[in-house]
């Protein structure tokens, strides 16, 4: 018999540390076990073999082996338990998933739609690309920004870094934004590799899950394809990591561990020796900074479309203009399709009294109340709804303005106007993506409307119009990404259009001179981040330092703001902003520090010790805190 470091996988804060138990001579780092803990028994995973217990301490034996990590995995996750201040229980929990129930029938994954034909060989700088990541990959491990506009041949790239992996017995990771927004990309990886690939979604039912992940350990799968918890998956002798998009948000979990895909994916690959590959087209500044840079150059086949900007301070018609209009003209009549952007769901963002000049709010939460087609004002963060008055609540006024357009108003404009097109709406409250984007695959001509969802990486035949709404919604927002985040949605919605035939780009905007605005027209990705990167360096912002937020809520208004400047006294010489009161949420008042530094782990960890040492005050004023290391939203 022999000694091993458990840690129980429990999530509570208080027992963050390994017991030791007594297991079999072949047990390993790695191993996931079943071990009596108190009075029941729970699964846990073995850290460390060897130490015996302290003297005077009884090691109980384990109960059985469950399961087996590849030990690299072991030790990422007890590195995103102290980067991102979690607890190791929770950041193993990543890497050794529950499986509850038993297998179940076997589902059919996704069919992926057919993906653009192999080229028959790859431009210059797909192989000086392909080149040095299997040259780095025979060398010990790197990091890259694969570059490229949209079209440029950046998926061919992964393909063939996966193929020569594979060749060389070693397994890969590809990383996408959201599988079924993404039907092509993984119907090329099915196409190419067939049944040594596994799928990991959000759509997998715990067995299918289970039995994927089997696939993988097994090493029946050796190319993984799936969202960012895919970065975790058991692959042994991992040599490839590949994230596509990189620039997009859905890489952050928003619940703990907060951790960030691209983050981890960079420090597995150096944990195995792999090689790390972000791709994008409008790649962010902290990856334009940092990485190491393949370019691919423009477009395969073609330039990149021109782009009209469409001052809406001149023109009549919101949400459609006329050149907007007249451009959806000329599809309805000669055929084509044309993809529209606008990133607001619901019929109308807000309805405003002109008498009293009150916008009906939600009770819960500091946003206004959004009007849907059904008639019910609904808050887009938490489950109020309410049906919409006829006359003003507050004055009884029946002056009832309705702001703005979202989504659903666009569609009913659209099909009044231009009623011989077909419309496919594409936003969180239409019912399912892959069914959205198979219809407009399919048909000759039709307008894909909706919000940012149509601008992710899918490629469509015969777009010959890609059009941008309202290009200052997300210019609003009160976040130091808010220009990145316009200029990358702008970029990529213009990057749809015309991929085999001449498009067209229109962007409406109140603001032309906007640089996002004016830089996106003009493609100019070089010179948007060289200012932004001037900009933050100013700042002290990502990537010249590293956030840390923290959100303290509860139900009095006084409450969070009060926790938060104690909490700013005890950090004390750190280069804090705030605290400041931002938006109430679900009925909690909400304030939230935030915290400039160069090392956030050590920062998170003083932060963790002080409220650790209020915790009982603020458990009895009902306050909750969340630490957010990197945040990717302020
Ligand atoms: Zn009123
Ligand atoms: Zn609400």
């Amino acid at each position: 018999m022999a000694f091993a470091a458990v840690y129980p996988l429990v999530s509570a804060r208080a027992v963050a540390r390994p017991f030791t138990y007594e297991v079999p001579e072949d047990v390993g780092c790695g191993a996931v076990v079943s071990v009596p803990f108190g009075r029941s028994r729970v699964r846990g995973v073995v850290v460390s073999t060897g130490e015996p217990p302290p003297p005077g301490v009884e090691a109980a034996p384990i109960a059985g082996v469950l399961d087996e990590l590849p030990p690299a995995l072991v030790e990422l996750a007890l590195w995103v338990a102290d980067y991102y201040g979690s607890t190791p229980a929770r950041a193993l929990e990543l890497v050794a998933p529950r499986a509850r129930r038993r297998r179940g029938e076997r589902r059919e994954t996704p069919a992926g739609l057919a993906g653009e034909p192999a080229p028959a060989e790859l431009t210059p700088e797909q192989s000086a690309a392909v080149a040095a990541i299997v040259a780095a990959m025979d060398g010990g491990g790197a990091r890259y920004l694969l570059y490229g506009a949209t079209g440029s041949g950046k998926t061919e790239v992964y393909l063939q870094a996966c193929a020569a992996a594979l060749e060389r017995g070693l397994g890969a990771i590809v990383l996408v934004p959201e599988i079924a927004l993404t039907p092509q990309a993984v119907g090329r990886f099915q196409a190419r590799f067939g049944a040594r690939i596994a799928l990991l979604h959000s759509g997998l039912t715990e067995a299918e899950r289970r039995d994927e992940r089997e696939r993988i350990a097994s090493g029946d799968a050796r190319v993984v394809v799936g969202a960012r918890s895919a970065v975790f998956a058991p692959v042994r002798g991992l040599g490839l990591i590949c994230v596509d998009e990189e620039h997009d948000a859905s890489y952050k979990q928003e619940s703990d561990p907060r951790y960030d895909a691209r983050t981890v994916a960079a420090k597995r690959a150096s944990l195995e020796g792999a090689v790390a590959v972000f791709g994008s087209a409008t790649p962010r500044p902290e990856s334009w900074a940092a990485l190491e840079r393949l370019e691919l150059g423009g477009r395969l086949g073609g330039k990149l479309p021109p782009v009209r900007v469409v001052d809406l301070r001149r023109e009549q018609g919101y949400p459609l203009s006329a050149p907007l209009l007249a451009e959806l003209g000329r599809i309805a009549e000669h055929g084509g399709k044309a993809i529209l952007l606008l990133n607001r769901r619901g019929l109308v963002p807000a309805i405003h009294c002109r008498t009293c000049g009150v916008t009906r709010r939600c009770p819960n939460c500091d946003v206004a109340l959004v009007l849907h087609g059904d008639g019910d004002l609904r808050c887009h963060h938490c489950a109020h709804a309410e049906p919409a008055p006829e006359l003003c609540p507050e004055c009884g006024s029946a002056e009832l303005a309705r702001l703005g357009a979202g989504t659903q108003r666009l569609e009913r404009e659209l099909a009044a106007r231009l009623p011989h097109l077909e419309l496919i709406r594409l936003d969180a409250d239409s019912s399912d993506p892959s069914t959205a984007l198979e219809r407009f695959a399919a048909a000759d001509r039709a307008v894909l409307l909706g919000t940012q969802m149509v601008a992710k990486g899918h490629h469509f035949g015969g777009v010959a119009l890609a059009a941008v709404v309202d290009a200052d919604a997300g210019l609003a927002f009160p976040d130091f990404r808010a220009e990145e985040r316009t200029f990358q949605l702008l970029t990529q919605l213009a990057g749809r259009s015309g991929r085999d035939a001449p498009g067209r780009v229109l962007i409406q905007t109140f603001q032309p001179d906007a640089r996002p605005v004016e830089l996106a027209a003009r493609h100019d990705v070089g010179r948007f981040l060289a200012g932004e990167l001037e900009r933050r360096e100013a700042l002290g912002y990502p990537p010249f330092g590293h956030l840390v937020r923290i959100v303290v809520s509860g139900p009095e208004a006084d409450a969070p703001m009060r926790a938060l400047q104690e909490l700013k006294e005890a950090l004390g010489d750190a280069d804090l902003l705030g605290p400041a009161p931002i938006l109430r949420l679900r009925g909690r008042r909400r304030a939230q520090l935030v915290a400039k530094t160069d090392r956030p782990g050590a920062l998170a960890a003083r932060a963790g010790r002080a409220l650790a040492a209020a915790a009982p005050a603020m458990r009895k004023a009902g306050l909750t805190v969340v630490v957010d290391v990197d945040p990717q939203s302020l």
